[in-house]
């Protein structure tokens, strides 16, 4: 029998070279940071069953900056969840920085969650009655930080998404708007690698919106992957590679800019509003 022969791949000519003897050879392609693997989730059983996800394989690589879309359900959520460990595959493997999480307990799953992982959700679900630092703050707690270390970085959070003249409003003190980007502070407190939102500006007038995905964009820049669904073409215009769903499959793949350029919008004008000086007559 004739086994086929690995081929020599290409080296990426900008890629950084280990030192000799050091790490595995540069022709290895990079890992991907979410890997789907013919997906496949089923809600519910006999008659009643429901295929959200019909055989679902995705690479989702570092710094990337992915947009889903599709129509009401068509699985966008149910795909989210399961990259967010926030359910499992019913078939098929899920796979994050290589490791198959099905040989994960719900214990490390929770542990490479709150490690890894950020998540932003159309509805803000911020705490009533607790000023915006302390909501930050949240998952600090739960990660056990100490108090100025807890306070010193969910300061610094609130400051990258634009609110450090904020922190000490309550949610009902705040517009959508800010309140969504308090809600991004604190999916980035933990510093994950990755950022997932589904339909963030689902709930954001035109202006918010765009003041959200230029908080999204600049997180990009700084280095995290992003991935989030969305309904809204001006929103998916924001992101690197363009993702359709239907019916539990994806339907296209479309890339815009490599995971390792620049946001394709990022620093651009938004359209009425300038960026520098007054409004035109
Ligand atoms: P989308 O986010 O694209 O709107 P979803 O992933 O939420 O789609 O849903 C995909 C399909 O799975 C829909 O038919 C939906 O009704 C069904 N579904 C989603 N969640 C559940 C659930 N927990 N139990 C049963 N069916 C579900
Ligand atoms: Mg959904």
């Amino acid at each position: 029998m004739i086994r086929p022969q690995p081929q020599p791949q290409p080296q990426p000519r900008h890629a950084a070279q280990p030192p000799a003897g050091a790490g595995p050879p540069a022709a290895e392609q990079p890992q991907p940071v979410i890997r789907l693997v013919s997906v496949v989730k089923t809600y519910g059983a006999g008659e009643a069953a429901v295929q959200a996800l019909r055989g679902v394989s995705l690479d989702v690589h570092e710094r990337d900056y992915v947009a889903i879309v599709g129509a009401s359900g068509s699985g966008k959520s149910t795909m989210m969840n399961i990259i967010g460990c926030l359910d499992v595959p019913s078939e098929g493997q899920f796979l994050i920085d290589g490791i198959d999480t099905s040989a994960l307990d719900e214990q490390q799953l929770a542990v490479l969650r709150n490690r890894k992982i950020g998540f932003v959700f159309q509805a803000f679900n911020l705490i009533p009655r607790m000023t915006a630092l302390a909501n930050v703050e949240l998952p600090l707690s739960y990660a056990g930080a100490r108090g100025a270390e807890r306070r010193r970085r969910a300061e610094a959070a609130l400051r990258v998404t634009g609110l450090a003249a904020r922190m000490q409003f309550q949610p009902n003190q705040l517009s959508g708007g800010q309140q969504q980007r308090v809600a991004v502070a604190r999916a980035l407190v933990t510093a994950p690698s990755l950022i997932l939102a589904d339909e963030p500006t689902g709930n954001l007038d035109t202006r918010a919106s765009h003041e959200l995905m230029e908080v999204f964009d600049r997180l990009n820049v700084a280095g995290r992957t992003i991935v989030l669904i969305t309904h809204e073409a001006d929103v998916a215009a924001h992101a690197k590679r363009v993702i359709g769903f239907q019916d539990g499959h994806i339907v296209a793949d479309r890339r815009v800019a490599e995971p390792g350029a620049l946001p394709p919008l990022l620093g651009q004008p938004v359209q009425g509003r300038p960026v520098h000086g007054p409004v035109p007559p």
